[in-house]
């Protein structure tokens, strides 16, 4: 009985795929753009806001002649400090610094889409790149910045841009899926201390942009380039793009060292690079280019976090403690990691405002100067006749015990001299232990 009606089941099944087939061929619908209305197109097309005016004047635009791919990267920053890179340029390791034109579009975490360079032009924005045996895929391609980090999940409204801005260039240039192909799956380096010969894993911009999320079908089966032995595969990257799809329930501690998870999986080629940060459990803080003189890549420990693009600003990080100020450079993200939208993360906003990260709706959401505390519970009140010591006990004057004073200055406990002195109203947080 079950296999007959399994058999029918299919035989319908294939009936109806043939059918839709005729179908689609009888209306000469493309196949390569289904997923997205016209309506989508239109409405998308009028929602992008035109950033080609900050382009850096020294930026040389240059024509391209042939549109083979389309990329997508995630940008490791903020939106602002996202837009500046692209736009005005980044500081190489020797020290130059570039004209930017570093992409084509940018999509902040709430879907919002810039366009920074024409389309037609080419974006400075792959680097040492290969694809099927064809180099420098900068000439041949678009570049699409997801605001984010590649190990932080894509917002779902930065899906549903990317999707339709893909639909769009896949219609203007007749690519198919085929043709969209992530940063981390083009970009490849010269030997180094991890690989012998010329390799992936350099980059590992957008190794977590789920396809089916931007309504596309999967990538390739294979690294075209490493079966032809032109470059050795990154055996993390090529999990994840080539081998089975669990890999994304885990994405979410990846800049985490362990022992699956090493200094050149998180941070590729930048692992040893000054603007790479490791914090070590211990609370010691070195930056990329320290630890093969004071450590040794051997001794990074488990549990280490790796931030990157932390250009000048590992002095804000050293200064340990338990309340983080938000800036270009540092986002909710970068101090809380996937915690930011908890209730024990607390928000204190340039306006006076509280909110607790269950209020927060993306980590990319809050202003700079945002302060907040990851880890508490709180607030309570300061009355005359419930004093801090009421409070908090023999803590009262612990650095983990943050006071929040009617003035909006934010202190820890070690750091007031006269609790007598305190204001009432004044709010008490205390660490969530
Ligand atoms: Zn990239």
């Amino acid at each position: 009985m079950e296999s007959i009606t399994d058999y029918l089941s299919f035989y319908n099944k294939r009936r109806v795929i043939v059918a839709s087939l005729i179908f689609a061929f009888l209306l000469n619908l493309p196949s390569f753009s289904a997923a997205y209305t016209q309506a989508n197109h239109r409405s998308f097309q009028r929602s992008i806001v035109d950033f080609r005016s900050r382009l850096n004047r020294s930026f040389k635009k240059v024509k391209r002649k042939k549109t083979k791919y389309i990329i997508v990267h995630t940008s490791e920053l903020g939106l602002k400090l996202t837009q500046r890179v692209v736009l005005k340029g980044k500081r190489l390791r020797n020290g130059q610094m570039t004209s930017g034109g570093h992409t084509h579009y940018v999509i902040s975490r709430n879907g919002r889409t810039y366009r920074i360079l024409d389309k037609k032009y080419e974006a400075d924005h792959a680097g040492i790149s290969m694809w099927n045996g064809e180099t420098d895929i900068s000439k041949i391609s678009i570049g699409i910045e997801l605001v984010g980090y590649h190990y932080a999940p894509i917002s779902e409204r930065q899906y549903r841009s990317v999707g339709i801005l893909i639909d769009i260039l896949q219609g203007v240039y007749g690519l198919d899926d085929r043709a969209v192909l992530t940063h981390s799956q083009v970009a490849y380096g010269k030997s180094n201390r991890w690989f012998r010969k010329n390799h992936r894993g350099r980059k590992r911009c957008a190794k977590n942009f789920i396809r089916a999320k931007a309504k596309l079908e999967p990538t390739w089966s294979y690294d075209p380039d490493v079966r032809s032995g032109r470059l050795l595969a990154d055996s993390q990257l090529f999990r994840i793009f080539y081998g089975r799809r669990e890999y994304y329930t885990k994405a979410d501690d990846a800049n985490i060292i362990s022992k699956s998870n090493t200094a050149w999986s998180i941070a590729g080629e930048d692992y040893d690079s000054r603007t790479t940060v490791y914090k070590f459990p211990s609370g010691h803080i070195y930056t990329g280019d320290q630890i093969s003189d004071k450590i040794g890549w051997n001794l990074v420990p488990a549990k280490t976090v790796v931030l990157l693009n932390q250009e000048n600003s590992i002095s804000l990080i050293k200064r340990d403690s338990p309340i983080k100020t938000i800036s270009d450079r540092f986002t909710a993200w970068s101090f809380a990691g996937k915690a930011y939208k908890l209730k024990t993360t607390i928000y204190f906003l340039p306006s006076g405002r509280i909110k607790f990260g269950s209020r927060i709706s993306d980590w990319d959401d809050l202003p700079a100067k945002t302060r907040l505390i990851v880890g508490y519970r709180g607030p309570y009140k300061l009355y005359k006749d419930r004093s801090a010591y009421r409070i908090a006990s023999h803590e009262y004057k612990d650095r983990k015990t943050i006071y929040y004073l009617p003035s909006k200055k934010l202190l820890a406990g070690d750091k007031i001299d006269d609790f007598n002195q305190l204001p009432t109203g004044t709010l008490i947080f205390l660490p969530n232990t």
